[in-house]
């Protein structure tokens, strides 16, 4: 069993100097034996310190580790049952391949035949067979990381920990390999918790996510679920690209019909009727502050004017082929996106009709950014 609890984990650097820093304010998160989580934000979040302190890399402040039923906080990183792999790859230069990936072993004194065995077995896995008698500088960034996961895999480790794996591959070697390390979590069956500040990697790869924010954690979640049901504006706004875009103004009443008015003068708001499964949300706070938000996915342009449409003018447009990215702007000034399906040619400064998908939006508290879904 290879579960890894985390119980009111704290990180203070330097405690007690003039330059102290708590990087992690007492988490809880509980990674489930086999599970693949990802831990992400943008940096500075207390992501890597998180990930070091499961490594033993780093000492903890406060609070508790297991790994399976047992506490490690003092145990050698070595006795951890844990392997890491680094976004530099922390190859040996001047070691062949093949020596890279033994060596832990070697030092652990496993077997000759044994490390044979296991290295040959991994840089199959891998597809670095024909290269084990090569050095480092011989080889692609790509490669590097796959002898980087590949002196993981040898160790057999109950826990897997990747920090940042794929940031310094070009985009293309990014994706593949984003496929080849999940594929390694369903052949291998073991737990891993990966960090990293790339939202679509997390998307991709993660069982669940764990969005983390100035040390604290915002939401943990499936992937569909963080994306579905955002907790708060944070997560909301980090999840998903382009990101959500947000509106503040109020819940209004006219007629007996409830909408949603951004702030701005008369003739110059962005007003819309909310339905849907907002309308339940909406109903008890006519009058009061919201946040109201919508996925750029969850508008359409349409050609006529309805209640749940609004006017808006294109500022810029980016055609990908497949769909066109609209950036936009209201009367009231509010800027937003909107991607829709297709290749349009949009004049800049035209005006459209965007009906927005009520099923798709949120509403957030204005004061606490939490979600009212
Ligand atoms: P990144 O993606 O940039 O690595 P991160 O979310 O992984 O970001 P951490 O590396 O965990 O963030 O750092 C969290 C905070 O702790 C940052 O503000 C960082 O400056 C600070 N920090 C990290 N290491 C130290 C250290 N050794 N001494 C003091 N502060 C540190």
């Amino acid at each position: 069993m290879a579960s890894v609890t985390i119980s009111k984990l704290d990180k203070t650097y330097s405690p007690g100097k003039k330059d102290q820093f708590r990087a992690v304010k007492g988490i809880d998160l509980e990674i489930r034996d086999k599970e693949f989580m990802v831990l992400v934000g943008p940096s500075g979040c207390g992501k890597s310190t998180t990930l070091r302190m499961i490594a033993g890399l780093e000492e903890i402040t406060g609070g508790t580790l297991k790994i399976g039923e047992q506490i490690m906080n003092d145990v050698e990183p070595k006795n951890r049952g844990i392997a890491m792999v680094f976004q530099n790859y922390a190859l040996y230069p001047h070691m062949t391949l093949f020596d890279n990936m033994a060596f832990g072993l070697k030092l652990k004194k496993v077997p000759r035949d044994e490390i044979k065995k296991r290295v040959d077995d991994a840089a199959e896995t891998l597809g670095l067979t024909s290269m084990l008698d090569r050095k480092p500088k011989a080889l692609s960034g790509g490669q590097r990381q796959r002898v980087a996961v590949g002196r993981a895999i040898v160790r057999n480790p109950d826990v897997f920990l990747f920090d940042e794996p794929l940031s310094n591959l070009d985009a293309k070697m990014r994706v593949q390999m984003r496929a080849e390390i999940s594929k390694l979590h369903t052949r291998l069956d073991a737990t891993m918790i990966y960090v990293t500040h790339d939202q679509v990697e997390a998307m991709t790869m993660g069982d669940r996510i764990c969005v983390m924010k100035d040390g604290n954690i915002m939401q943990v979640d499936e992937p569909l679920n963080i994306y579905n049901k955002p907790a708060n504006v944070f997560t909301a706004g980090f999840i998903g690209s382009p990101p959500m875009n947000f509106f503040n103004g109020l819940i209004t009443k006219n007629d007996g019909k409830l909408g949603f008015a951004s702030h701005g003068t008369e003739g110059h708001k962005m007003e819309v009727l909310i339905g849907g499964r907002l309308t339940e949300l909406a109903e008890p706070r006519v009058g009061k502050e919201i946040i109201f938000g919508i996925r750029p996915e969850g508008m359409e342009v349409s050609d006529t004017i309805s209640e749940s449409s609004i006017q808006a003018l294109v500022e810029h447009a980016e055609p990908m082929g497949a769909e066109t990215m609209l950036y936009l702007s209201t009367k009231s000034n509010d800027s937003f996106i909107a991607k829709v399906a297709g290749h349009y040619n949009y004049k800049i400064g035209a005006h459209l009709h965007l009906t927005l998908n009520m099923d798709e939006a949120h509403l957030f508290d204005a004061e606490t950014e939490d979600s009212l879904l």
